[in-house]
């Protein structure tokens, strides 16, 4: 078993250790040491990550009560010194101490238990078995900062059987010997393993980024600390830009661009009826003719197509035409006083169409030229 110096002192940032094996695996080290401050990977929680001497050290986990550490290369002494990646760590015990505060109380308001827990380098997630409203994870959220306000000791410690029966906690699994209680004043007591903060004020800011249903509960994600820091400055530096692109103060920025969705609608709407009416002035224009006439326009739709043919139509005495798109993609509305429907398959064929009609209309696309097309028709 390894000594776990991460129960006594969640601070520890170096320390001395003898090595007790060192063995090759996946073209790296498994190094076991009498002792370590190594969290390993564990509950959903990534591992520490730091240095036996000047090794890397990518990856703890630990087997049986024995740690393990994951290097590239082996080490040379007997005694070694290790050291953590510290700002990892922190960052590690800011978000998992957060986590259990928000568990602690969404417990003791709603009842729910944590069912699952992610503390990862991008994201941290957690589960409860109960449906959450925006509502109900504002007042959490509130509640959760509150405690980071007051600046609580947080206690972890192994007790007596009989404490440890007379006590309420939250736990995962039911454990009957070895259970590690982390208490946060009357805000939480939960069975854990995992190092914590010493205060809660070291969390910093609580923010639970978003949530949505998962398996009949919530889950929902969260950042603290220097996370949240960073996650500020990002979406600082995006409010900045919208902002500017808007010409809106950063708090009016929803409710300008609201408007200016609403004004963008507004123009779509008055453009579409613009070329609508432009489509049906064309139509008027067109001189009567016999034979089939094909014409093209420069970025109409389907619909504008449509309009310009149901007044050009009577005007041609065989099958107009109206086109728009680019050489070798062309958007078509065919039409004609007679049926069209029954010659669209033929037309189709010859110039690598698709799409079709009922009646003396149809609509599709042509993979052709214009000059094929033009010679097809006329
Ligand atoms: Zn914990």
């Amino acid at each position: 078993m390894t000594e776990k110096l991460y129960y006594k002192d969640a601070y520890i940032k170096e320390f001395s250790a003898s090595v007790i094996s060192v063995e090759e695996r996946d073209g790296g080290f498994d190094v076991i040491l009498d002792r370590t401050a190594f969290f390993p990977e564990e509950g959903g929680q990534s591992s520490d990550r730091g240095y036996i001497d000047d090794i890397f050290v990518s990856h703890v986990y630990e087997e049986g009560g024995v740690v393990h550490h994951i290097t590239d290369k082996a080490p040379l002494g007997k005694s070694v010194t290790s050291r953590l990646l510290f700002d990892e760590r922190l960052e590690k015990m800011q978000l998992h101490t957060a986590e259990h505060i928000l568990c602690g109380i969404i417990h003791t308001l709603f009842g729910f238990d944590n069912v699952g827990f992610h503390l990862g380098d991008d994201e941290v997630t957690f589960d409860v078995n109960g449906v959450m409203t925006r509502e109900m994870l504002d007042r959490v959220e509130a509640l959760a900062n509150e405690a980071v306000f007051a600046n609580i000791e947080v206690t972890a410690y192994f007790p007596e059987k009989e404490e440890l029966n007379s006590t309420e906690y939250r736990a995962k699994l039911d454990l009957a010997e070895g259970v590690r209680l982390v208490r946060i004043g009357d805000v939480d007591t939960c069975a854990c393993c995992a190092p914590h903060v010493a205060r809660t004020g070291e969390i910093g800011l609580i923010k639970v980024l978003d949530f949505m249903k998962h398996r009949g509960g919530t889950r929902m994600w969260l950042v603290a600390g220097r996370r949240a820091l960073a996650d500020y400055r990002e979406k600082y530096e995006n409010i900045l830009k919208i902002s500017a692109l808007l010409s809106a103060p950063q708090k009016e920025t929803a409710i300008t661009l609201e408007k200016y969705i609403k004004d963008t609608e507004e123009i779509k709407h008055a453009l579409k009826s613009a070329r609508l009416s432009l489509a049906e002035n064309m139509a008027s224009a067109v001189t009567e003719r016999v034979g089939n006439a094909v014409f093209v326009f420069d970025g109409f739709s389907i619909e504008e197509l449509r309009a310009f043919s149901n007044i050009a139509r009577d005007k041609i005495g065989g099958i107009l035409v109206a086109l728009s798109g680019e050489e070798g993609n062309y958007r078509y509305v065919i039409s004609s006083n007679e049926e069209i429907s029954v010659k669209i398959k033929e037309i189709n064929t010859a110039l690598s169409g698709k799409g079709g009609g009922r009646g003396n209309m149809a609509q599709g696309s042509f993979s052709a030229t214009l000059v094929q097309i033009k010679t097809y028709f006329e």
